[in-house]
């Protein structure tokens, strides 16, 4: 598998990453199977989680005794303050059985109100430099959905890589936020390359991506083999044909009045319904376990109840989504989930 130099971080990175959210889902004898695999591949760049459930678990128990030099090791916390992101970094640190890890990134800064308590004193960014002058990571960076957000930690240039929602679908990164990273030298990681587990054809996804060199995409792995097809058409280097962009045109305009980009700029609402977590319980429910879905989802879809239709939301989609109708209907989707899995109530 090809390398190449992540940003100013110098780390030499495969040009696939594995990304750690759908081990989740699978027993430990499974999960350390498909890590080793993407490994036997030469990949080298894993990337998980605090808020993963057990997936670092998995990842050092897949790793364990393997030399750590060459291995990129990354993982992520929601944390806001100093403390609880030191815990974060040391339970990774033991979870993952290795003595640092290459980057630990601030996950999801896509709010005022975050980005505020993060560099706030005692927050978590400050936490974040004393865990690598201690020599528990090497490089902070951090994952936003919102573009603006995802600028503004750029432009603070204290961050060495960058994660965001990145493929043909959700393309909002191109206008600002790639050229920027690009600019500062910034590692770039996209995550959803198949957008959440909602686009199901791999080569379109992958071919996409692979044309910017300056761009590692994070799958998802969940099965034995998806990881050795990511890898094939790499090794392929394939443009898209004109079929194929043909394909991906007709999926934009088949998605383009679903397809919920998490930009949250129909927040806020009234009622305080989390409209974009609501619009995305099909990648929810692709993507986790239960017990770990219905912890993040379920109070959030009750609350489409208390929708009042007064359409604020939807005024305000850039994607002109109908979002009322929308909520409604990934409420009854979320519903018959919660009934397959755990019969009336979960
Ligand atoms: S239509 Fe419903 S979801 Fe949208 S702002 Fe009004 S109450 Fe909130
Ligand atoms: S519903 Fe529209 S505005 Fe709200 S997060 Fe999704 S794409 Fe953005």
């Amino acid at each position: 598998m090809k390398k190449t130099i992540f940003g100013k971080t110098g780390l030499s990175v495969s040009r696939i990453a594995f990304g750690g959210i759908p081990i989740m889902r699978l027993s430990t004898p499974e999960a350390v199977r498909v890590v080793k695999e993407a490994l036997d591949l030469g990949i080298n760049f894993i990337d998980t989680a605090t808020g993963y459930a057990d997936s670092q678990v998995k990842i050092g128990e897949a790793i364990s005794g393997l030399p750590r030099k060459g291995l990129v090791l990354a993982s992520k916390s929601m944390a806001n303050d100093k403390k609880t992101i030191l815990e974060h970094i040391d339970n990774s640190l033991k979870q993952m059985k290795t003595a640092y890890l290459d980057i630990y990134q601030l996950h999801n800064v896509s709010s005022q109100e975050k980005f505020d308590a993060v560099f706030a004193k005692d927050g978590a960014f400050e936490g974040l430099m004393l865990a690598v002058k201690q020599g528990k990571i090497r490089f902070p960076g951090f994952s936003a959905h919102v573009m603006s957000f995802a600028v503004k930690m750029l432009k603070t240039d204290k961050f060495f890589s960058v994660q965001v929602p990145y493929n043909f679908i959700d393309r909002q990164a191109e206008a600002e936020v790639l050229p920027l990273a690009k600019k500062l030298n910034a590692g770039i990681i996209a995550m959803k390359p198949l957008g959440g587990g909602m686009l199901d054809d791999a080569n379109l996804c992958f071919k996409f991506l692979f044309k910017d060199a300056g761009i590692i995409p994070d799958p998802g792995i969940e099965k034995p083999g998806q990881m050795k097809e990511i890898v094939s058409i790499f090794n392929k280097a394939e443009s898209l044909t004109e079929a194929e962009l043909a394909e991906i045109e007709k999926i934009k305009k088949e998605t383009s009045g679903n397809w919920c980009h998490r930009c949250d700029y129909c927040q806020p609402c009234e009622q305080g319904i989390g409209i974009s977590t609501v619009l995305l319980v099909r990648s929810f429910i692709k993507r986790m376990n239960a017990e770990k879905a219905i912890a993040m989802v379920n109070e959030v879809v009750q609350k489409v109840e208390n929708c009042t239709g007064c359409g604020a939301c939807k005024k305000r989609c850039p994607y002109g989504l109908d979002i009322p109708k929308l909520l409604k209907e990934n409420r009854l989707v979320w519903k018959e989930y919660v009934k397959k899995t755990c019969g009336d109530r979960p």
